[in-house]
């Protein structure tokens, strides 16, 4: 099997070679152009102090400061990172806002670190690569177990360093410049774009059934949000087992039920499954909303669904895309369908570099407008030159870039 970031080059390989772009150029943007690996230092409550591998990869600037989440997991590693600052470029380039690509990331199991040495963690992570980001240079976000509350302590670090900016990071709480909006915008984008394609199939919002793998952030707003537009939930999932019911599930209450019990399962009113049984439910849209490489050889086959929302990021393996087209679903790609995070954190840096606060209608009606108008171009080239929507998605995210690469004199 190839790395997460030899599966997502070959996607970029593909376009470049479409686009017939120059030698050299195709070489400058097949690598990161600068990676950072850090010691990240912990005191922990008991005494003493553990060492934790930290990583923050600047993939591309050639359409403004790199941008990308921060993720705290224990599968954590460079090339993984890498592959993510990847996406997020063409991401980045395909939302047309003003951001090239990045990637960071601690390798650590959040969940057994207590609040302070979370705090910690998040702080000395910020100190590590304080010299490198900042806001006209690198914007850090949240992903993956990262949150607003993280965002700030490492806001205020780097203030600590540099002198107050909120604009360094985003995702941040809204007391201290964060954007109304920003917490639901993964979620909402990945519904914007959803809702885009459905409406050009001409399917009913009723009867299109989604079943959602993960229950985080990302999934669970697509599900609240998407139930309120009338699509019905019919399955969903977390690391501990999944949760199917034909009639519908209440979004809301499958998150109250989370928030006591720390998972979706023995959700009362829908039937608790294994995790790995999701795969096979029977839904019309499939929404990836975990970690990465979740649809591989085994559960690509599995799926029922005509339509894969890839609101994850890499979450289907370069085999598994095979097997989707053949089977004739059709993926909408990660750099399109998880842009709406981006997007929002792209006008909440907006917002702190005016010192204004907007309004969520304000917010939200961007978001609307940058997504809308992603999807359309994404779905019209692919038309027109019978692609994938992955394969054209990757035209446009890497022929902006080069572009951009092109304007400014790459030599
Ligand atoms: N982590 C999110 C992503 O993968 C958001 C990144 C950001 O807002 O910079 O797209």
């Amino acid at each position: 099997m190839v790395s997460a970031f030899e599966a997502v080059q070959g996607f970029y390989e593909q376009a470049a070679e479409r686009l017939g772009l120059e030698l050299s150029l195709r070489e400058a943007l097949a690598t990161p152009n600068r990676e950072v690996s850090v010691q990240v230092r912990v005191a922990m409550d008991g005494g003493g102090f553990k060492v934790f591998k930290g990583y923050r990869v600047q993939y591309n600037n050639a359409r403004g400061p790199y941008k990308g989440g921060l993720r705290f997991h224990p599968l954590v590693n460079l090339d993984e990172i890498r592959c993510f600052s990847a996406l997020m470029t063409w991401k980045t380039a395909i939302m047309n806002i003003p951001f090239g690509g990045g990637k960071g990331g601690v390798q650590v199991e959040p969940k057994r670190l207590s609040e302070g040495e979370l705090e910690r963690l998040s702080r000395s992570f910020m100190r590590a690569i304080a010299e490198i980001i900042g806001p006209t240079v690198d914007v850090p976000a949240p992903d993956v177990n990262t949150n607003p509350q993280i965002m700030g302590w490492m806001a205020d670090e780097y203030a600590r360093r540099y002198g107050p900016n909120p604009a360094v990071i985003t995702g941040k709480p809204i007391s201290v410049g964060g954007s109304l909006g920003r917490e639901s915008a993964t979620g909402r984008g990945a519904l914007i774009c959803l809702d885009h394609v459905v409406r050009a199939r001409g399917w009913r919002r009723e009867e299109t059934p989604i079943a959602i793998e993960g229950y985080g952030n990302a999934g669970s707003w697509l599900a609240v949000l998407a139930a309120e537009l009338g699509y019905p939930i019919v399955a969903v999932s977390d690391s501990k087992g999944a949760i199917v019911s034909a009639q519908g599930i209440h979004p809301q209450k499958v998150l109250a039920h989370k928030g006591e019990t720390g998972s979706v399962i023995d959700f009362e009113g829908a039937e608790t499954i294994k995790g790995e049984d999701l795969f096979g439910v029977d839904c019309r849209v499939f929404v990836p909303a975990a970690l990465d490489a979740s649809i591989d050889e085994d559960t690509a086959n599995a799926i029922k669904a005509e339509i894969v929302l890839e609101e994850a990021n890499y979450p289907v393996t370069t085999e598994a895309d095979e097997i989707l087209a053949a089977r004739g679903v059709t993926v909408v790609p990660d750099i399109l369908a998880s842009g709406g995070g981006v997007a929002v954190s792209y006008l909440e840096w907006v917002q702190d570099l005016q010192r204004e606060a907007w309004t969520e209608e304000r917010v939200n009606g961007r978001l609307e407008e940058l997504m809308e108008a992603a999807t359309a171009e994404v779905l019209s080239r692919a038309a027109g030159q019978t692609m994938t929507l992955r394969q054209a998605a990757y035209i446009i995210g890497v022929e902006r870039v080069a572009e951009a690469e092109i304007a400014r004199g790459y030599r």
